[in-house]
């Protein structure tokens, strides 16, 4: 049930329609991972804190470069230097005391990923690790979460959002597009290419919204689509993804069995299969 401070609190989500006292209490109850607390991480962790998600998990173990300022919103020049899970997690329980915020000082990994998607509704994946992409995709479909998984770079952005429905989680899934990782000169990253950093407030804000949508269970789910944005010419489009029947996870006769730790040098044909003008790293 919410008190008169949270209906307060929430009532511009409680006037939408489909949304209301229930839809407000269906947020309350729900829990989101979060891998990454940076560019992308930023928007979608102060969005789902503001917006009253009740259990907010999220993986962070870097410190804070001052050069992760120009777009990591959740962090002041002052904590420069400091754990940057940290400083986040006490930032989102100041915006919203009343929800839970668990913050884990852990690299998303094969060995952690399965504890870290217990009892989560959805994950999102917001780091600039290629491999973390992969092992959400795996873990979010053994798992059958829903996942989220987002890239920037340049004036770029991607959201990819495997496919879900009540019966099959996770199908198309990520490597229905990209079967491995690419090699590592393949993909330049925001460090080696740079990157606007409004690129990510509008890729890191679709992604709240999409999570929201996902959560009140509301709308068109973006499930089975990519977006691309297009920030120099102005181009915003949700392109439709199919499943591969040689899927290594999701195909018919699947080789991937467990969790696994792609490495970022592995031979893949990421940019190939990619469609044109998109990136997929942050
Ligand atoms: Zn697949």
């Amino acid at each position: 049930m919410l008190d008169s401070g949270e209906l307060s609190r929430y009532s511009r989500n409680i006037l939408l329609s489909g949304v209301g006292r229930a839809g407000q209490e269906r947020l309350k109850s729900a829990s989101v991972l979060v891998i990454g607390a940076g560019g992308l991480g930023s928007p979608v962790l102060l969005y789902l804190a503001a917006a009253g998600v009740g259990k907010l998990r999220f993986l962070e173990n870097d410190s804070l470069d001052v050069t992760n300022l120009q777009r990591q919103i959740l962090y002041n020049s002052q904590d420069v230097g400091a754990a940057k899970g940290e400083v986040a997690r006490k930032k989102l329980q100041a915006l919203n005391p009343s929800i839970e915020v668990d913050w884990r000082a852990e690299r998303f990994q094969a060995s952690n990923a399965q504890e870290a998607l217990k009892g989560m509704d959805l994950v999102i994946e917001t780091t600039d690790s290629i491999p973390a992409k992969f092992l959400t995709n795996d873990a979010s479909f053994f798992a059958r979460v829903p996942s989220l998984i987002g890239g920037i770079l340049r004036f770029h952005g991607t959201v990819i959002a495997p496919g879900f429905s009540k019966s099959i989680v996770g199908r198309p899934c990520y490597r229905c597009l990209f079967p491995g990782p690419p090699s590592e000169d393949a993909v330049p990253t925001c460090a080696d290419a740079g990157v606007l950093g409004a690129m990510a407030g509008m890729v890191g804000s679709a992604m709240a919204a999409e999570a929201l949508k996902i959560l009140l269970g509301l709308g068109k789910p973006l499930s089975g689509h990519l977006i691309q944005f297009e920030m120099l010419e102005s181009r915003f489009r949700a392109i439709p993804f199919a499943a591969d029947p040689n899927c290594p996870l999701c195909g018919t006769s699947p080789s991937i069995h467990d969790l696994r730790d792609e490495s970022q040098s592995m031979e893949g044909s990421f940019l190939d299969r990619l469609p044109s003008g998109s990136d997929l790293s942050s």
